[in-house]
This record gives C-alpha cells, structure tokens and sequence, in this order.
C-alpha cells in the first residue's frame, strides 16, 4: 500500500470539499481556542447538523470565555435545551471557569492538564491539541474508525478493538497542517465514508482501501445494544399545572426537571393497564406507563407546571414527551 501521499490526497480532497461550519471561521487565536472548545463539547454523541444552529445561537448568547463563565446556570441550560446530554453544559462552564482562574483564559497545550478539566476526556483533549493547537494528533472518532475499518478491511473482534484500530491509524501519518488534517479525515468519514453506501468515486482513498477493491463495504461493529428499562411515571394533575421534581434519583438526565418515577420489572410493566409510551435515549430504551394519580404529596424540590407552558422551561426532551402523551 502507497503511503507517503495519504495526506496530501487528503488535504486536496478537504481543500476541495470541506464544508463551511461556523466553528471553522477564520477568527482570532483566542476565538479559535473558545468556537473549538464550545463546538467540540456540543458535537460529543451529536451529530453536526444538529450542533450547527445550537451553536450559532450559544456564540450570541456567550461570545467569549467570560461571558460564559459569568452566566447563570439557568441561561446556559436554556440555550442547551434539546441538544440532550445537559453535563456537558455544566461542565462546559465549570471548563469556562477554571481556564479562566487557572490557565489565564487559554486551552493548555499540554494533554494531561486538557483532561484535568471537566468534561474533557481522551478524544475531546486529542480534538481540541489538533484543531486549536495545530498538535499532530488524529482523534478517532467513528468516522475515522470506518475509513480503517475499510481501509484494511477488518472484520474480526481482534481487528476492530480499539487497540488495533489505534495501530492502524499510523495509515494516516501526519501533516504540518494538523488542524486541517485532523478535520479532513473525519469530513471524508462524514461525507464520503459513509457507513451504508460509500461514496467512492468521490473519495481520495480508493487505490488504498481494500474494501474498495473487493467491494465489499459491509462494517463490523462491535455489539451496541441499547438497555431497554421499564418505569412508572406517576402523574399528578392540580388546577391545569402537573406536579414534577427535580432528579436527584436516576444517573440520566441528574437534576433535571422529571415526573417522579420509579424503575419497576418486566413484568409489572407487561402487566399494567395504564397508558403505555416508549422513549429512545441515546442509552437506553425506556418503556414507561403513565400513572395518573388522584393524589400526590409535594416534595422538597417539587414544582407544579402549567402544560401550555412548558416551552418556557428547561426541560429534558423526555419530560416533554411524557407531556405531550397527556391529553389533559
Ligand atoms: S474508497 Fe470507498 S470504502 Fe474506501 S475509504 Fe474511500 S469511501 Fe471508504
């Protein structure tokens, strides 16, 4: 396999191709530093398309470091609302704060000290090194590992684990354009690599991928099997306004806006005559009956919502759905 011009192909495909994305508009350093750190906190389990207007509207709200740092919870959240997976708001704030008090506003160029701040980890810290820092570094992101995946066509355990694919990732080799390279492989994974149907003749890579030359683009995944639980909401209706809480029970969605729930079995769930509904979160499959009840104690953390004004909240895509279920 010819390696040597891998990143030159690629960089001319990225030249060519690349799509026009608000986090990639020629700012400042600092800016640069800040769109990155707010874009890649935002693109974590959530698709571009979906991130684009989100972010467009949080760089309004909070331009800068500061701004952010100095907001209130309650702001933050509601410009957040409907992008799901609300910690990483939290702790894009927390990360505003300390930059701020620790490391003069700036994202440090040093890998352990990244990961020392919230909500950072192993791929977040390698994205922000590339595209803000310009470090040689490939953050393997499932587009990445699609185009190795086909690349060499890898197929058993062994060869998609995690530790095998870091090793096949040397196909890439570097560029002095870090930054772009980093993008560039992970805008082909997006746009070319695509995981049903590949766009080949599109693609830069093709005298260099195997599935390509047997045709055979079919992707081993390792099993992901989304949990199914099984819930009880209980329902509480007084004078038009429904009785919610915040969660202080459940790891998902923690210190969200719920209806009490509890977790209950298969088969109390089977069984149940109540109004059934089904609620996809990105981990878990959640059947839940709908429980009205004719009374209900308020609770220390308890509030009562009108539904017709629900929008005027912050609350998870989940409450609302339960909501919405109601018909009065
Ligand atoms: S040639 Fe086709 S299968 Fe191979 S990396 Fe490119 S798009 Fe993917």
């Amino acid at each position: 396999m010819q390696k040597s011009n891998i990143p030159n192909k690629i960089l001319k495909w990225y030249d060519n191709n690349k799509r026009t994305l608000p986090w990639r508009k020629k700012t400042s350093t600092k800016n640069r530093e800040y769109f990155t750190l707010v874009s890649e906190f935002m693109l974590q389990q959530t698709q571009v398309k979906t991130v684009i207007p989100y972010f467009e509207n949080f760089i309004k709200n909070f331009p800068d470091l500061k701004s952010l740092a100095k907001s209130s919870d309650q702001k933050i959240l509601k410009n957040w609302e409907g992008l799901g997976y609300y910690s990483r708001a939290r702790n894009l704030k927390k990360t505003a704060i300390k930059l701020i008090e620790e490391f003069k506003g700036q994202l440090p160029k040093d890998i352990e000290k990244l990961k020392s701040l919230p909500g950072i980890g192993e791929y977040t810290s390698r994205s922000i090194l590339a595209i803000a820092h310009n470090e040689p570094y490939i953050p393997m992101d499932g587009n990445v590992e699609r185009i190795l995946k086909r690349v060499f066509l890898l197929k058993t355990n062994n060869e998609i684990s995690k530790e095998n694919l870091n090793k096949k990732k040397s196909f890439f080799g570097f560029s002095k354009r870090s930054s772009d390279y980093a993008q560039a492989i992970m805008e082909i994974g997006a746009l070319i690599c695509k995981p049903s149907i590949p766009l080949c003749n599109h693609c830069p890579l093709t005298k260099n991928c195997k599935a390509f030359n047997r045709k055979d683009f079919l992707i081993k995944s390792k099993n992901k099997f989304n949990k199914i639980k099984y819930f009880e909401a209980n329902v509480y209706r007084y004078k038009n306004k429904y009785l919610l809480i915040k969660n202080k029970k459940f790891n998902f969605l923690k210190n969200l806006v719920i209806f009490p729930m509890t977790e209950i079995t298969q088969k109390t769930f089977k069984y149940s005559v109540h109004k059934k509904i089904n609620v996809k979160m990105s981990n878990m499959n959640m059947k839940i009956i709908i429980n009205r009840k004719n009374k209900m104690k308020r609770k220390k953390d308890s509030l009562f919502l009108d539904k017709s004004n629900i929008n005027k909240y912050i609350l998870p895509s989940f409450t609302k759905k339960i909501f919405n279920s109601l018909s009065h």
